[in-house]
């Protein structure tokens, strides 16, 4: 069970990224896409609390399953 208090991690994977916005689109605070190659740029790892319902919604909504969360409860074994 994932405590909501836990701060939410996430990591982006350039290589897989395939550059479709989606979450650049929905999560501007957290998201960004770079000039040259359109590739996903993690402006916060760790989002603010505000920002994390959007985040969530990016990772879910990634086509290239290029960004993920890893919270302290998944890297459990
Ligand atoms: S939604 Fe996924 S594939 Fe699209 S720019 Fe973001 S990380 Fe890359």
């Amino acid at each position: 069970m994932s405590d909501p208090r836990q701060p939410l991690r996430l990591s982006a994977d350039r290589d897989r990224c395939a550059g479709a916005g989606m979450c650049a689109l929905t999560a501007p605070e957290v998201f960004d896409q770079d000039d040259e190659e359109g590739l996903v740029v993690l402006l916060h790892p760790v989002p603010a609390p505000e920002h994390q319902a959007a985040a969530r919604m990016a990772v879910g909504l990634c086509p290239a399953g290029a960004i993920a969360l890893d919270s302290p409860d998944s890297t459990a074994p």
